[in-house]
């Protein structure tokens, strides 16, 4: 297919951004993370970046008219036209709808929702044992995805990480919350839609990314 258009979904910890990281490198779409464009915000201390700390630093959601502003100029941009591989967005309901209308708006289609399944019991570990190159945002855990050179970013090489702020216990917890309720009418919305494919998260990350592999490749 010439444009792929494509929404990753599933729960903080799922597996998202170590999956888009692979989708990108192979299908050459842009990653459009919400979260990743908060997180840059924040660090540049932008109006914006200033206004959704105070939601993210309590593991809430950042309003939806912010939220759906930030996504609709994203996808405004001229590098969005081969497709797009949202990630992190929509999380709710209204954000579902107000990207339905952007699309038709722009004349434009979902291809598929990858939804990443993986039960909430699991993903506490999951979070509080991340960490992030600082230099080029790659994504590792402590147990379950280290360097494979000690101290060593396996895509940039840098010695640089950090562990986000919101994925200490403290936070964790009232995130994963918010976002269990929020998920199961967006995967009911989608379903609906015939365009969601759900993978088994809890595998192996190589063997998650031959399942999301497979569907991209069958579009
Ligand atoms: P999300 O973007 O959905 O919040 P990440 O991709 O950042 O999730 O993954 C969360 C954490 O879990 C990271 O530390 C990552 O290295 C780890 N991880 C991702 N996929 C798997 C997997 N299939 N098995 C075990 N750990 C994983
Ligand atoms: P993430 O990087 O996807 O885990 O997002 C980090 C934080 O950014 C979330 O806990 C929310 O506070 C905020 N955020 C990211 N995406 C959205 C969204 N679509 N709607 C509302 N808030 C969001």
């Amino acid at each position: 297919m010439s444009t792929m258009n494509l929404i990753l979904m599933g729960l903080p910890g799922a597996g998202k951004g170590t999956q888009a990281q692979k989708i990108v490198e192979e299908f050459h779409i842009p990653h459009i993370s919400t979260g990743d464009i908060f997180r840059a915000a924040m660090k540049n201390e932008t109006e914006m970046g200033l206004k959704a700390k105070a939601y993210i630093d309590k593991g809430e959601l950042v309003p939806d008219e912010v939220t759906n502003g930030i996504v609709k100029d994203r996808l405004a941009e001229d590098d969005t036209k081969v497709g797009f591989m949202l990630d992190g967005f929509p999380r709710n309901l209204a954000q579902a709808e107000a990207l339905d209308q952007m699309l038709a708006d722009s004349d434009r289609k979902l291809d598929a929702v990858l939804n990443i399944h993986v039960e909430p019991e699991v993903l506490v570990e999951r979070l509080t044992g991340r960490f992030i190159c600082r230099n080029c945002g790659a994504t590792y855990h402590k147990l379950y995805h280290m360097p494979k050179v000690a101290g060593t970013c396996d895509v940039c090489g840098s010695h640089d990480f950090y562990q986000r702020e919101d994925d200490k216990p403290e936070t964790v917890k009232n995130r994963l919350d918010v976002n269990i309720k929020m998920n199961t009418p967006l995967v009911d919305y989608y379903q609906a839609k015939n365009v969601l494919h759900t993978v088994d998260g809890q595998q192996d990350i190589d063997k998650v990314y031959q399942d999301v592999q497979q569907i991209l490749k069958s579009l």
